[in-house]
């Protein structure tokens, strides 16, 4: 019997492909048939999801040897709003052609991530209903509405010298103006950031807008983006709990559960974890793009090691030639290097004390699901805003935005995390915010909404 079917088209980033994948095996639950259309850069692994999902190609123009890194993040994307246009639309068109010729499933919806605003239109044309994604937080989703007042008022660009830094932004309370992903950009980078950020908000899906987050921990800024839209805000998250059970979350550390890694995940740092002393280890990465340079990366060896706590440590390949010996001898008493963990298990492991992180947006929420406190190390982008709910609004990490990477400062901060008062209060405070996220997410009411949304619109 022919289902409805949902085409998900995410952009080939791990921070964007990974919830994008979580709501889709999320709809397929619910009985939507699930199509992916995705570059050919970056494309996603078929057989890590269930063998119904259909896995279809569009051309991107990118070339393979590409690294995504933070400073062509931006051109990457507007690159593909431009190039995928009409491959999009040609994909579009022969699936509705042979779905009309099998008799088979009707396309209910085209969901696709925020960065691929050109889908929009293109959906459109072809009278196909569009859910918007943005697997960003709402709260930095909301800063985007400012970005071009605060440019025509002289505040952009906005640099570590400007006076206005530590200043609260009017209207994006708690946000300041150091919190906002524009700052530290440049004037060009800057332009280029308000101008994407004012096409973002130029589209107008038809159906609604989701977001991987919930009221318990955006309430106010969900609020504010519900006044500012007409259709429906669906708060729907944090996805990857709502993929499993949260009560076998747990107990599920050792299982290969369905990935949506880009990169082979190294399970052997699991079975050094099941060695290690409950709360002992901080687990130490950056994501999928940001990235410490050689001489960082000495001076967080130098710290972790002389900081005497344990660590498991990801640095990937494409971001050094080869790690230093120095690095791997500092590391080789208490420390494990890995080149991609399967980063929630690992957080899930109950030896796993704290989580030095950049705080993209899924490291943010995995971490606060597992009751991990954070050191916040933001990059670039949604990180400063994410570090500042973290730190100032949550207060289960600590803010080390500021901090000089030099051995003695990250000694001294990861002492603070793993063995401070201060630490072991944060370690409290997130078991007990990770309790309460749990409540939130067994009442399905956003997912059931947007369910019927979906299906109330072709009814
Ligand atoms: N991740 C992982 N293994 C690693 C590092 C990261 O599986 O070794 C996953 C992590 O669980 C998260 C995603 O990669 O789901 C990174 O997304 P995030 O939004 O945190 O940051 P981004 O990579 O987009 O900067």
């Amino acid at each position: 019997m022919a289902k409805h079917r949902l085409i998900v088209i995410p952009p080939p980033f791990q921070g964007h492909m990974t919830p994008m994948l979580q709501l889709a095996t999320i709809l397929h639950s619910k009985g939507f048939s699930i199509t992916v259309a995705h570059t050919n850069f970056n494309s996603p692994d078929p057989t890590n999801h269930p063998p119904d999902f259909t896995f279809l190609p569009f051309y991107d123009g990118l070339s393979d040897s590409y690294t995504v890194s933070p400073k062509n993040v931006i051109h990457i994307s507007s690159t593909l709003n431009t190039n995928c246009v009409t491959p999009l639309k040609e994909l579009l068109l022969r699936i509705m052609d042979e779905n009309k010729a099998n008799k088979e499933d009707k396309i209910l919806c085209v969901i696709y991530d925020g960065l691929m605003h050109f889908v929009d239109s293109v959906a459109r044309e072809l009278n196909l209903p569009t859910i918007l994604f943005r697997t960003t937080s709402a709260t930095n989703y909301l800063s985007y509405h400012s970005l071009s007042t605060l440019q025509s008022n002289g505040y952009l660009p906005l640099q570590d010298s400007s006076s206005v830094c530590m200043e609260v932004v009017e209207g994006l309370e708690p946000l300041r103006f150091r919190d906002l992903p524009i700052f530290n950009l440049g004037e060009c980078a800057t332009d280029m950031m308000v101008k994407q950020a004012a096409i973002s908000l130029s589209v107008k899906p038809s159906l609604g807008v989701i977001f991987n987050t919930i009221e318990f921990l955006e309430a106010s800024s969900l609020q504010k983006l519900r006044n500012l839209y007409k259709v429906g805000v669906f708060p729907v998250g944090p996805l990857h709990m709502l993929m499993t059970p949260p009560s076998s979350q747990k107990q599920e550390k050792n299982n290969h559960s369905m990935t949506t890694s880009l990169m082979k995940e190294d399970y052997s740092c699991i079975t050094w974890l099941n060695e290690q002393e409950i709360g002992s280890v901080l687990y130490v990465s950056l994501g999928s793009i940001a990235s410490w340079n050689e001489r960082e990366l000495i001076e967080v060896a130098y710290g972790l090691a002389n900081s005497g706590q344990r660590f498991l440590w990801v640095i990937r390949p494409e971001t050094i030639m080869s790690i230093p010996e120095e690095v791997k001898t500092l590391a080789r008493e208490k420390g494990r290097i890995v080149k991609w963990a399967p980063q929630r298990e690992v957080l899930a492991h109950s030896a796993v004390g704290g989580f030095w992180s950049h705080c993209g947006w899924n490291s943010t929420l995995e971490s606060v699901c597992f009751g991990v406190p954070m050191m916040c190390q933001p990059c670039f982008g949604d990180q400063r805003v994410n570090a500042r709910l973290v730190s100032h609004v949550w207060k289960v990490g600590i803010d080390c935005s500021e901090m000089r990477i030099g051995r003695e400062e990250v000694e001294g901060a990861v002492r603070r995390m793993m063995v401070s008062w201060e630490g072991k209060e944060m370690r409290e405070r997130a078991v007990l915010m990770k309790d309460k996220i749990m409540v939130d997410v067994r009442d399905e009411d956003a997912l059931n909404g947007l369910v019927h949304a979906i299906n109330n619109h072709n009814s």
